[in-house]
């Protein structure tokens, strides 16, 4: 089995060493590390320069999108065949760390610059309980980024079946995370076998979301398996088949050869 944990951090005192290796004893094959502000976007391209395997993203969170509200020039510097998609980036109006006009002006730029790079993005969309102002918001200016011929997925989907399936018509993936494992979490199982199996793609989010059962414990992509596990039982598939496909989805939409 080869499994490609498509969105995980390694902020702060993540040991890359450790990280990777552990990762590797449980059959993590591929690795895509994700930028949510330009410090872990320079972890991310270091961590991908100098391990086999492992890719990049960079791009700003909405939750810090307040700090490059004026320009994000400072993420040109990020290129090259390492780099594989513009992120994470997208709209919170859940927690609304920034101002919801200042996200948008800001998700807005990024998703220019991944027409200009020509790569696709990984959006992280979040709406406030009973509002689906984050999903419309999102959704318009997707379809935008679409038209001019954008490539987009939307990670870590826990919003209503309507708008997911209005990103998949728009060509979207939909990322998986950990959440599938969690009791209280029906309304994210029941998303499963609505998801086309070519657009599907698992991910830890780590070091958040750790998967039972490791909740409370801080996530690692070595936990990618229970992922995997809980999501082939929703689509009732032997896992070494939904491994090797979401691993081929993943190659697939992050243009990887
Ligand atoms: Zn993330």
């Amino acid at each position: 089995m080869k499994l490609f944990d498509t969105h995980f951090h390694v902020g702060g005192d993540v040991d890359l060493n450790e990280y990777y290796d552990k990762s590797r004893e449980q059959n993590v094959e591929y690795f895509m590390s994700v930028g949510a502000d330009y410090e872990e976007s320079i972890k991310s391209k270091f961590f991908a320069n100098n391990f086999e395997n492992v890719w990049y993203t960079a791009g700003a969170h909405p939750h810090h999108a307040k700090d490059c509200y004026d320009s994000i020039a400072m993420f040109d510097e990020f290129e090259g065949e390492k780099l594989k998609a513009v992120g994470e980036i997208g709209l919170d109006y859940f927690y609304e760390n920034s101002d919801r006009k200042v996200q948008r002006k800001v998700f807005e730029m990024f998703l220019e610059s991944g027409l200009k790079k020509n790569l696709p993005v990984v959006i992280h969309c979040r709406d406030k309980d009973n509002e689906d102002g984050a999903y419309s918001d999102c959704f318009s200016m997707v379809q935008d980024f679409v038209k001019d011929g954008g490539r987009f997925e939307v990670h870590c989907y826990t919003g209503e079946k309507s708008w997911m399936e209005k990103f998949i018509d728009l060509g979207g993936y939909i990322g998986v995370t950990g959440i599938i494992t969690f009791p209280r979490a029906q309304n994210v199982r029941d998303l499963i076998p609505h998801i086309p199996n070519d657009r599907l793609l698992l991910e830890t989010d780590a070091p958040y979301l750790a998967p039972v059962p490791y909740r409370g414990k801080t996530n690692s992509s070595a936990y990618i398996i229970e992922v995997a596990r809980k999501v082939a039982s929703e689509k009732v598939m032997p896992i070494e088949e939904l491994v090797q496909m979401t691993t081929k989805n993943a190659h697939t939409f992050f243009n990887i050869r």
